[in-house]
């Protein structure tokens, strides 16, 4: 069988299934965003490895090492985020060929310290290797969480309603702009072009969310909602019915989207990177949400029917299907 046809998904859970051996020291193995394994009976080390390639999810031509450090370090906190975790210690493995210039690399490392040092964790090793030719950034994160404050993909319940962090789809429409090459220089184009570039993780609210106790399932949305929101769905054995109307969009987005020719909405569903929060929260522990203050929008509900729907613009309900990335169904950049 192609791998073309039994997709990225099909093939981890491939390797999965061959590999699944139970421990008692895992508490949570692949599927989720971060393994959890336990350290003590309190204690829950986070494990979440990201890699980065060059043509496949940044470009040269219109990225730089600054940024694409930060961002390689921005999208591994991510994970530990999603989980409820604190960050801690990573390791960098680098493929770099070798007419590639030294300030290059340091700019990588000096945009991975930032976000690094912005979230307190330290990096303690890797790997550095040459390539022939595509320059590769692999991330591991390791992270905490005590063990009653993990928030995973697996526990969301009918009845829950679907909140989301931040806005979406500015990512997917910064990276189009960025290959039609559209110009930097206005706030609409730049601001898009760098929540692509310089995502912003957010670790503080997924660390918020389990601590007031308020989510049963959570995940970041690295591969568009649809593709997330069908992970949480899958996972959870549970559908969702999801009102597009209620998908926040930035003003920007909105803007570029018309120069785009492409509505708004579609950039969120199936775009991905935008590293915000996608969560469940049953409706008694809505106030407690609120009381956080944190900048969230309740788009859906948590349904017992086994399939994702969505209610479009005009009212009408449609099967809402997983279109984000597959690494084997489609090619990105
Ligand atoms: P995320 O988007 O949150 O980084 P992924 O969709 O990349 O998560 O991966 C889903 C799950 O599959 C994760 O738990 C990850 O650790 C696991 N996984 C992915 N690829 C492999 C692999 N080659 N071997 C083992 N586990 C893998
Ligand atoms: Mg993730």
């Amino acid at each position: 069988m192609k791998l073309s046809s039994l997709g990225e998904f099909g093939l981890i859970e491939q390797i999965r299934k061959m590999t699944f051996r139970r421990s008692p020291s895992v508490f949570i193995g692949m599927g989720d965003d971060a393994a959890a394994l336990k350290l003590s009976s309190a204690k829950i080390l986070l494990a979440t490895t990201d890699m980065l390639l060059e043509g496949i999810h940044f470009d040269l031509s219109y990225t730089d090492f600054y940024s694409l450090g930060l961002k390689s370090a921005a999208v591994n906190l991510s994970d530990i985020a999603a989980m409820g975790g604190i960050p801690r210690f990573c390791l960098t493995s680098l493929g770099i060929q070798p007419s590639i210039s030294v300030e290059h690399i340091k700019d990588f490392y000096r945009g991975f310290r930032a976000v690094l040092r912005a979230h307190g964790a330290v990096l303690v090793g890797g790997d550095t290797c040459s390539a022939r030719k595509d320059f590769v950034v692999n991330v591991m994160m390791l992270g905490e969480a005590g063990k009653t404050e993990l928030v995973t993909r697996a526990e969301a319940r009918p009845g829950d309603r679907i909140f989301v962090t931040g806005e979406l789809g500015d990512s997917a429409a910064g990276l189009e702009l960025l290959k039609t090459g559209a110009k930097r220089g206005g706030s609409v184009v730049g601001r898009l072009i760098q929540k692509h570039l310089r995502p912003e993780p957010r670790v503080e609210w997924g660390r918020k969310i389990p601590l007031s106790r308020c989510a049963h399932a959570m995940i970041d949305v690295s591969d568009g909602l649809s593709s997330d929101l069908f992970r949480i769905c899958e996972q959870s054995r549970v559908g969702a019915l999801i009102a597009a109307e209620k998908i926040p969009l930035s003003y920007q987005l909105r803007k570029a989207a018309v120069y785009l020719r492409n509505p708004p909405v579609h950039y969120a569903l199936s775009g991905g990177e935008d590293y915000e929060l996608l969560f469940t929260v049953p409706p008694g522990k809505i106030g407690k949400l609120q009381m956080l203050g944190l900048p969230v929008t309740e788009i859906g509900e948590i349904t017992r029917a086994r399939k994702i729907l969505i209610v479009d613009s005009r009212g009408k309900t449609k099967p809402f299907n997983p279109t984000g990335f597959d690494h084997f169904a489609l090619s990105r950049p």
